[in-house]
This record gives structure tokens, C-alpha cells and sequence, in this order.
């Protein structure tokens, strides 16, 4: 074969670095010989799905020689009543990163600027490449989104604001009530998309941007997901709330069939028995507490956390700590030269992370 690849490729596409997911723990057993390595690494749920949710993936099983809904109506009508907005503010895709690339599709064009803090969502800059935009970073400030500095960064070419709260990978959460303030500055035209994969990990004090945003501006879009909290990450569904006319044009760009029936049923199911998981989401903050107070006892600053992950601030020592973990079996998601995010697992995979820590440190 030769070394270029056949057709013409687009320019953005070929200067686009490839999406790099968290490494798998068999990779890194493989890597270091070892056995019993934990994946700490994609801010997964630890713990398997309610039954509810696995009965309602094996009956699906049986129907999937049929296309799914493609408008995912039941699903979407379920979300709406939960959240208390109507019908068609809501709309689903394949995992909130499938939305967040509907929104690219939607509304930027090539040259247009994208505005987001950073370091943030990895996603963003990739789909803001694939678009041929030009991306518009905003330095965080002590791993906080700094709001004023965004809105200040928006220009007449802006399309899209992008923030993430928490962020990720540092953890902070915005208020609504700083939310409204940057929106004020920001004008209409612009889409502000607000990434709240981590929504159930976050205090209710931060107020809901659904609630409080979206009826006083048609142009913010929330996006939430069922990968995280709802630990259904390996089926893929994230869900969209907004101005009835954002869906409209949104739902345009939707890969037909994205949304799979297995993936429907299942979300379907997790969202009508969502108030099992508050046991599971209560133990996952609790050790986030636990893991933070630990970390601050042996002398780490960390950055607030909001999400069911850690922030190590390494600098230079990322790389060097990152495997010293990895030997030991914990698996971790490294910035190169920045730092190291670490999702909070069960009690013991947080005991084995903190054990692991303390000996890669040293
Ligand atoms: C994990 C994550 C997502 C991805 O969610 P999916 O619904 O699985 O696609 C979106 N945004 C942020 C900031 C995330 O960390």
C-alpha cells in the first residue's frame, strides 16, 4: 500500500488528530503484565445498570430486525415530562456528543469561530476542525470557567459558545444565576450550548439552566446525557433541550436511525425508574467527598470538583505519574504536561486509586 491515502481528503480532516477515548483495562494489563487493573479513566458508572434497565435491553434484543423510531417519540415525550417542558423542546442523539456534532452541523460554517474555555471537552476542538471553524480558547482560571472572559471573546463571527459545567476535565460548575449574567452580554444569534453530561453529580444550589435559562433565552441549548449518571455509556444516549425552532433545525441533521432501539428501550426504561439510580449517584458523591477530604489530608489542592471525577494538577510529573499509576493496575486519563482526571469508582477501586497514588508519588 502507498503511504498516501486514495481520494482527496478534506484539509480538516486530514489535519485531524484522531478522538483518543480513555484506554480499556485490558490494554493496560496487556501493556504492564498484570492482572486486576481498574478503568478509572471516562467518568463511567461503576455500577451495572437496574434491572429494569437490563430487562428492557433483552426484550428489545428480540425486536432489533426492525428499524428503530427514528424521532425516538416516546422517549422524547418521557424526557419532556420529567423536566416539565414540552415535547418539542426535547430531542435525543447518539450520546450528547452526537447532539454537540448536530449542533456544529446546524450552525457553523467554515471560518465561523467557536468560543470555549480551556482546557475543556476534547470533543469541541475535533468537531470545530471537522467544520473548518476556527476555535476561540478561553483560559480557565484555577480550573473555573471564567464567564465575563468568554462572553468578551464572542465576535460578530461566532456561532457557538461551548461550555461544559462542570468542566470537564477540571471539575468546577457554574451557577445560573453567572450563566445569566454572561448571556446578557451575549447576543441572540449566537447558540450557547450548556454540557451538562455530569447534571445529577452537581449541587442543586447551581440552579438548572433549564429552568432558569431557557425561558428567557431561545438561543441556549442544554444537553445532557445517560452515559454517566445512568451508566449507559456503551449504548449511546444523550438528550437535547431547547427553543422549540433549535430542535427543528437540530432534528435536520440527525444520521437516520442514530438513536438504536436497544439504546431507546433502555433510556426509556432508565428514565421511568430514574429514582432507583439516587442511591448509586448518592454513594458516587459521597466518595467523591471521601477521595477529596483524603487527597486534601495528604496535602493536594485540588480544584472544586462537581463531577464524579478528580483533577491532579501535575505539570511536568503527568506523564511520569501516569504510568506509576498505571503499573499498579489503576488506569487514568492523563493531559500531557497538564494533569491527570481520575473518575470516582466504587469504594474500593477509590481505596486502590488512593493507594496507588501515594506510592506513584513518592
Ligand atoms: C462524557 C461527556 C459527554 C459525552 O456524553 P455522551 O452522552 O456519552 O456522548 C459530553 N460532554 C462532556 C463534557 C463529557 O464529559
Amino acid at each position: 500500500m502507498s503511504a498516501e491515502s486514495p481520494g482527496a481528503v478534506r484539509p480538516a480532516v486530514s489535519q485531524l488528530p484522531a478522538y483518543r477515548p480513555g484506554k480499556g483495562v485490558a490494554q493496560a494489563e496487556a501493556e504492564h503484565g498484570i492482572t486486576d487493573a481498574i478503568k478509572l479513566a471516562s467518568n463511567e458508572n461503576p455500577y451495572s445498570p437496574i434491572q429494569q434497565v437490563v430487562d428492557a435491553i433483552a426484550a428489545a434484543a428480540v425486536e432489533v430486525n426492525r428499524y428503530s423510531d427514528h424521532r425516538a417519540s416516546e422517549l422524547r415525550s418521557a424526557i419532556a415530562e420529567w423536566h416539565g417542558v414540552g415535547e418539542d423542546q426535547v430531542t435525543v442523539g447518539c450520546g450528547s456528543v452526537g447532539l454537540i456534532q448536530q449542533l456544529f452541523l446546524t450552525y457553523v460554517d467554515p471560518g465561523d469561530e467557536v468560543v470555549t474555555p480551556w482546557r475543556s471537552f476534547e470533543v469541541y476542538p475535533i468537531d470545530t476542525m471537522l467544520m473548518g471553524a476556527q476555535l476561540v480558547p478561553v483560559p480557565l482560571v484555577d480550573g473555573a470557567v471564567d464567564l465575563d472572559a468568554v462572553a468578551g471573546a464572542v465576535t460578530e463571527r461566532t456561532k457557538l459558545v461551548l461550555v461544559a459545567t462542570p468542566n470537564n476535565p477540571t471539575g468546577p460548575a457554574v451557577s445560573t444565576d453567572a450563566l445569566r449574567a454572561m448571556l446578557k452580554q451575549i447576543p441572540r444569534r449566537v447558540i450557547v450550548l450548556i454540557d451538562e453530561a455530569y447534571r445529577e453529580f452537581v449541587d442543586p444550589s447551581f440552579g438548572d439552566p433549564v429552568h432558569d435559562l431557557l425561558p428567557d433565552f431561545p438561543n441556549v441549548v442544554v444537553t445532557r446525557s445517560m452515559s454517566k449518571a445512568y451508566g449507559l455509556a456503551g449504548l449511546r444516549v444523550g438528550y437535547l433541550v431547547s427553543d422549540p425552532a433549535v430542535v427543528t433545525e437540530v432534528d435536520k441533521t440527525l444520521l437516520p436511525f442514530a438513536v438504536n432501539f436497544v439504546a431507546q428501550e433502555a433510556a426509556l426504561a432508565a428514565v421511568r425508574h430514574r429514582a432507583e439510580y439516587q442511591s448509586k449517584i448518592d454513594v458516587i458523591m459521597s466518595e467523591r467527598e471521601r477521595v477529596v477530604s483524603e487527597l486534601e489530608a495528604t496535602g493536594w489542592q485540588l480544584f472544586p470538583t462537581q463531577a464524579n471525577f478528580v483533577y491532579l494538577e501535575l505539570g511536568d510529573r503527568t506523564d511520569g505519574i501516569y504510568v506509576e499509576l498505571e503499573r499498579r493496575g489503576v488506569v487514568t486519563r492523563p493531559f500531557a504536561g497538564e494533569g491527570i482526571r481520575v473518575t470516582i469508582g466504587t469504594p474500593a477501586e477509590n481505596d486502590q486509586f488512593l493507594a496507588a497514588l501515594a506510592e506513584a508519588i513518592n
